[in-house]
């Protein structure tokens, strides 16, 4: 295998999960799994297809009132650590978040790749400011934002390095970071690998430990990275942006 890995650079990776027609690959390093041979950023646009933005928002509609609680929960967790009033967040979904943060007296923006999901945000929450396209390449004000919300997003792109960074230059000084993203183990549980649950391939293409997603993230510049209970689900954790070096 010639790819490295994108958490430790590891060149170090073992064939992992075969999910026809994909296969995954395990670092020997340090566990990160990824799908192997990871597609094009092109290829993996298929997201901002219609058909999944209206199946996403038909899921969604059900359980509305608890996304909406569970919004305004996070955001008051992360809004303690958030050292100024401006909240970002990347793949906003319907907007349940951004909704919930100008609730709070936050100016929360929300960028979101599906063209489906960013209408309906619009129509929901005219009051918020929602922004369509791949985050990476969003015309964001750079060092801008005090709090970044990023919610089972991560684990979808093909290259988390690059989207950190985007990340992180959007952020400003001492900014906030709340990420939650599933974690490999719960798709392994049991030692019995054809018992193993779908990978989710293509539209999961990464899965990060709790040990490897902190040093991912110390990798690029967060510090005070905490991770919190999540009920065995998945990984939830705040993280803070380091002072910038003089
Ligand atoms: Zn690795």
């Amino acid at each position: 295998m010639t790819e490295v890995c994108q958490v430790c650079e590891s060149p170090r990776a073992s064939p992992f999960v075969e999910q026809p027609p994909y296969r995954w690959a395990r670092c020997d390093d340090c566990g990160f799994a990824w799908l192997s041979p990871m597609p094009g950023m092109d290829e993996a646009a298929g997201v901002r297809d219609a058909a999944a933005g209206r199946g996403y928002i038909d899921g969604y509609m059900g359980k509305l009132d608890s996304k909406m609680r569970r919004s305004r929960r996070r955001v008051r967790t992360l809004k303690r650590l958030m050292p100024g009033p401006r909240l970002l967040d990347v793949g906003s979904n319907i907007g349940c978040l951004v909704a919930a943060g100008a609730e709070q007296g936050l100016d929360a923006t929300g960028v979101e790749i599906n063209p489906v999901l960013v209408r309906e945000a619009r129509n929901r929450y005219p009051a918020g400011l929602f922004m369509a396209g791949a985050f990476e390449e969003a015309d964001l004000p750079a060092g801008t934002f005090h709090g970044v919300y990023c919610s089972e997003v991560i684990e979808h792109v093909v290259d988390a390095n690059l989207f950190l960074e985007a990340i992180v230059r959007a952020m400003a000084s001492r900014a906030a970071l709340y990420l939650t993203t599933p974690a490999l183990r719960e798709y392994t549980k049991g030692g019995d690998p054809a018992r193993w649950r779908d990978f989710g391939a293509p539209d999961h293409k990464l899965y990060f430990s709790p040990g490897n997603i902190r040093r991912m993230l110390a990798k690029h510049g967060f510090q005070a990275i905490r991770l919190r209970f999540n009920f065995g689900r998945g990984i939830k954790l705040l993280a803070r942006r380091a002072r910038p070096r003089r």
